[in-house]
């Protein structure tokens, strides 16, 4: 399969913390790619990496044959080709659900109105959301919010769909719907790459599961291969860890 993204030896530091060391990925299209790891094992870093929220110290990232990491890049051309949704809600407040979802497709994609909202209402009732399109964030469930956040994100029809810790606000049973949600996009060919605690769902979808141990890659394979084989200390320490925690 060929890949949709690559990321070759990149490194970033926070002053004298080195947070990525030399990674490299490859990221297939049409394929789920999940990033497990412990907490501050750099997982965020990477995904704001990919969306040029954070600066490289070294190495490259290629999206779709183009190098997004190269001197004097447009930003906004690279981000308006990749959606993402992170922890915190991050829907605008004082917007509606349809006019949260169609800012970008009409700023950004300069989608007429009519269109743009036609397409938001399409979305939102394939996702069951239909009746809260004129809602205010506010009055929405915590994974109501975030399924919107995701509907927002592939709106625009991003090549990619980074999703950091989409549900770790939510409780057991809004989890469920948001993790559905996931599972449709990736049936109709979304190529995203995710970061979750909710190790029985990265069994699930994950073509391919990574493995982040203090900013380094340090296994990479099937989610069979990575829960049921793991071959590195660290990773066999990681997943002891949530296995006595009763997460997996
Ligand atoms: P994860 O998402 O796996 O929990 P992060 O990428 O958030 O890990 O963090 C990795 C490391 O980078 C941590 O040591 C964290 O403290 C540090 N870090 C993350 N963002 C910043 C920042 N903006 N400034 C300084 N240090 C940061
Ligand atoms: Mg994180």
């Amino acid at each position: 399969m060929s890949s949709l993204l690559e990321i070759k030896n990149i490194r970033k530091s926070f002053g004298a913390n080195l947070v990525l060391d030399n990674v490299s990925i490859d990221f297939p299209a049409q394929s789920a790619t999940v990033i497990i790891g412990a907490s501050g094992s750099g997982k965020s870093t990477l995904m704001r990496c990919m969306n040029l929220l954070e600066e490289l110290g070294d190495g490259q990232i290629i999206l779709d044959g183009a190098d997004i990491s190269a001197y004097g890049i447009e930003i906004d051309t690279v981000r308006a080709q990749i959606g993402s949704v992170f922890q915190a809600f991050n829907l605008f407040p004082h917007l509606s659900v349809l006019d949260n979802i169609t800012l970008a497709p009409r700023l950004v994609q300069k989608k007429k109105k009519d269109e743009a909202e036609k397409l938001a209402l399409e979305l939102l009732t394939r996702f069951g959301l239909a009746d809260k399109a004129n809602e205010f964030p506010n009055l929405l469930s915590g994974g109501q919010q975030q399924r919107v956040a995701i509907i927002r994100a592939v709106a625009t029809n991003p090549k990619l769909l980074l999703l950091d810790e989409v549900t770790s606000a939510l409780d057991p049973v809004l989890i469920a719907e948001v993790l559905t949600l996931i599972s449709e996009l990736k049936s109709e060919g979304m190529t995203m790459v995710i970061a979750t605690h909710e190790m029985g769902f990265a069994k699930k979808i994950a073509d391919n599961v990574i493995f982040l141990h203090e900013g380094r890659v340090h296994e990479t394979g099937t989610p069979n291969q990575i829960f049921d084989a793991p071959q590195s200390p660290e990773l066999k320490a990681f997943l002891g860890a949530l296995h006595q925690a009763g997460r997996l």
